[in-house]
């Protein structure tokens, strides 16, 4: 009889969105009067932006016609994408060839195959609280996971310690869901430390195009992370893809272990088991990094930005200690009164009817938190905001 991979039965149940999504229909049943506030949404709210409507429309037409007409998409990415983004990267003082830059069809995609690269005997790091896939793409693997919590003490970024030397190190910066995002001297003790140990960083940049202070965009601005990092991109929160699906990863060339490089490992991998992404979408994404798209999609951002303002300027008021909202989309407050991450919940629906997300379902160190999403529509975050300072200035 057939063997399935046993190491599905040693998942954990995500409990997070599910029960979120109980409690609040039991909510809504008992109360149908009440409307509720979402700031729990880790999904955009805007809209594509007219650059892109206006590629993907083209592209339509293009393949409507004989002489404009393309089938299958090379494997790797179209390469009008590809030197798109090495421009992008060079924006940050970073040189990339074409062929360094992968397409793919978004960041949770590419955070499950690209564990093709590495052996099942691995072990892999991740810092916690964390984006709940780490953890479970590796545990699917059968690998043997490290925690690293972190916490209020160290601002959510902790720097490697001698516990810490896994073969695969996951870093996500900004965070989700801490919106703590590493300065560029922490990062470079990770760059080092992985150098040192022979160990691959997995750097999730599915936030970058939010930061607005002096802070890392790319992990290769780092002396040393061509030959340790692989960083994963994501074009959904950046421009409103999630449901378009584009994303990029860049893995250098210089990336080698055990006489191995992963660039061309990767290369294998992509040509064995994808046909590339739809022409149209890449299209819509090549639009994404014109000046008009970088324009369009940080206006977008910008909306975003304002009501990750609004939100902090409650929690100043109110002398609650929170991080994120400066660079990320998310804001990461501690529970007031020493309640609970579900207690919060529970508080926050029954009294002022704001869904937030438990910081608990991220993580066991996340207990005590709360994250908030600045995704939703500015009316609502206002409303939520006014809300928040009223029930706590009682
Ligand atoms: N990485 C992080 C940290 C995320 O928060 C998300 C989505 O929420 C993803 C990756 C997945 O992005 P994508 O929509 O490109 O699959």
């Amino acid at each position: 009889m057939l063997k399935p991979n046993m190491y599905y039965d040693q998942l954990k149940e995500s409990y997070l969105f599910y029960n979120i999504a109980q409690k609040t229909k039991k909510y809504l049943e008992l109360h149908p009067e009440q409307t509720l506030l979402r700031m729990g949404i880790g999904d955009v709210s805007l809209p594509l932006c007219d650059a892109v409507i206006r590629a993907l429309h083209e592209a339509v037409n293009e393949q409507a016609e004989k002489e404009s007409f393309h089938g299958y998409m090379p494997e790797c990415g179209a390469l009008f994408l590809r030197e798109a983004i090495t421009e992008y990267y060079k924006r940050n003082g970073i040189r990339l060839s074409a062929d360094e830059v992968f397409v793919s069809s978004g960041a949770s995609d590419e955070l499950g195959d690209l564990l093709d690269l590495f052996d099942r005997k691995n072990s892999a790091l991740v810092i916690e609280p964390a984006y709940p896939a780490y953890v479970d793409a590796n545990t699917m693997a059968g690998r043997e996971i490290i925690h690293l919590t972190s916490g209020k003490e160290n601002g959510f970024l902790p720097d490697p310690g001698e516990d810490d030397k896994a073969d695969i190190l996951y870093i996500c910066s900004p965070n989700n869901p801490t919106g703590a995002v590493f300065s560029y001297e922490q990062l470079q003790k990770w760059v080092d430390f992985a150098n040192e140990n022979g160990s691959v960083i997995l750097f999730d940049a599915a936030y970058e195009a939010f930061i607005e202070e002096d802070l890392p965009h790319s992990i290769f601005e780092l002396e040393g992370a061509k030959t340790c990092a692989i960083e994963i991109c994501s074009l959904s929160k950046t421009a409103g893809f999630t449901g378009t699906r584009l994303g990029y990863t860049v893995i250098p060339k210089e990336l080698q272990r055990n006489g191995m490089n992963l660039n061309e490992m990767w290369v294998r991998n992509r040509t064995t088991k994808t046909n590339g992404v739809s022409y149209i979408i890449q299209k819509g994404g090549a639009a994404v990094f014109t000046e008009e798209g970088q324009k369009q999609i940080h206006s977008n951002i910008r909306i975003y930005k304002k009501n990750a303002h609004v939100l902090m300027e409650v929690l100043d008021k109110l002398g609650i200690w929170y991080t994120g909202g400066k660079n990320a989309p998310y804001i990461w407050m501690k529970c007031p009164e020493g309640m609970g991450s579900w207690e919060f919940f529970d508080y926050l629906l029954n009294e002022i009817q704001v869904v937030g997300t438990p910081g608990a379902g991220f993580g066991e160190c996340g207990e005590g938190y709360f994250r908030f999403s600045t995704f939703g529509s500015p009316e609502d975050t206002k409303e939520a905001a006014k809300r928040l300072l009223a029930l706590f200035s009682r």
